[in-house]
């Protein structure tokens, strides 16, 4: 049977470690805030904001909401966050995505302040991350995953690692950052030719493709490590991952379980850069 790689107790260790930070800079009159900026009220980001807010109270992390309407223009959308970039008492800012059709997603990441870009959107962030440069900030969700390797004492020198999905936020930093951790990566996607083989060939499987169960038995090597990023909802309005779940527990080494595993890393992660932006911006 796989050990399960569960989130709670990595997130727990992150909030520990950020309390002692938080109180360190309330000692100096620093509080660090983080901005979110929703457009509309879908209730999935309405969920995330809630969870958010949850775990940045419970590290000493003001919140402060953004709530913009659904039919805003880009010129306004762009004022608001202008605002929130010249706002000193605000460190961080995370904007709910995917936004509206009618802004321009391209145009508002180049116009995030990149010193508060605590989800890495803008460029300046993403080249920072492909150079390896550690004063930038790393999307969430990748990060989580190696948060959760990290502190489950996974090898990752010299592995095998391949990648499902080649996202901007998930996949693609996913493989740089365990790259940078000296693993041997491949990244597959919708065109990848004999994905089994290639999958079926990883001692660490990442799977972030949106895709409910779809990495089964034959696609995992036996004793593999696997981290699965899916959030999805299956025909009986169940939340699934991208793996299936018992036909993982049987043949990989290890696996993070979907509720429970990465989703529940995510918000302690942009706690964390949070900390990390409030720290940069007032040289603490
Ligand atoms: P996305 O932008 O839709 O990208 C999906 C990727 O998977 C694409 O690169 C696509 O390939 C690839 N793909 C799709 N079907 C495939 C198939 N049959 N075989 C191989 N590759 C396939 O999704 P995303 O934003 O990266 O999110 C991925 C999953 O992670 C989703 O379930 C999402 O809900 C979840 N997620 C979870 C969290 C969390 O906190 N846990 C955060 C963000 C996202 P092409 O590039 O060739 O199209």
């Amino acid at each position: 049977m796989a050990e399960l790689l569960k989130g709670k107790p990595v997130a727990d260790a992150i909030v520990d470690a950020l309390k002692n930070d938080t109180t360190v800079l309330e000692s100096k009159d620093i509080k660090p805030c983080l901005a979110l900026v929703r457009v509309g009220e879908k209730s999935d980001d309405v969920a995330y904001e809630r969870a958010i807010v949850k775990r940045c109270d419970a590290v000493g992390i003001t919140t402060t909401k953004v709530e913009l309407p659904e039919e805003i223009t880009q010129e306004d959308f762009l004022t608001q966050l202008g605002k929130v970039n010249e706002d000193q008492l605000i460190h961080g800012i995370l904007i709910f995505r995917p936004l509206p059709k009618q802004l321009d997603e391209k145009v508002i990441e180049t116009n995030i302040a990149p010193e508060k870009d605590v989800d890495c959107l803008h460029p300046e962030n993403t080249a920072k991350l492909l150079t390896g440069d550690e004063s930038g900030f790393v999307p969430c969700t990748p990060m989580a995953v190696m948060e959760i390797l990290k502190h489950y004492q996974i090898p990752l020198e010299g592995k095998n690692a391949v990648v499902l999905g080649r996202s901007m936020v998930v996949g693609k930093p996913a493989a740089l950052l365990l790259l940078q951790e000296n693993a041997t990566v491949t990244v597959a996607h919708s065109r990848t030719r004999d994905l089994e083989k290639i999958t079926s060939g990883a001692d660490v499987l990442v799977a972030a493709i949106g895709r409910s169960e779809f990495v089964r038995e034959a696609h995992i090597k036996e004793g593999a490590v696997v981290a699965d990023v899916g959030i999805n909802v299956d025909e009986n309005g169940n939340m699934t991952g991208d793996v299936h779940q018992e036909e993982a527990k049987r043949k990989a080494g290890s696996f993070t379980p979907v509720p429970g595993g990465v989703g529940s890393v995510t918000t302690a992660v942009l706690a964390k850069q949070v900390i990390k932006a409030c720290k940069m911006q007032t040289k603490e």
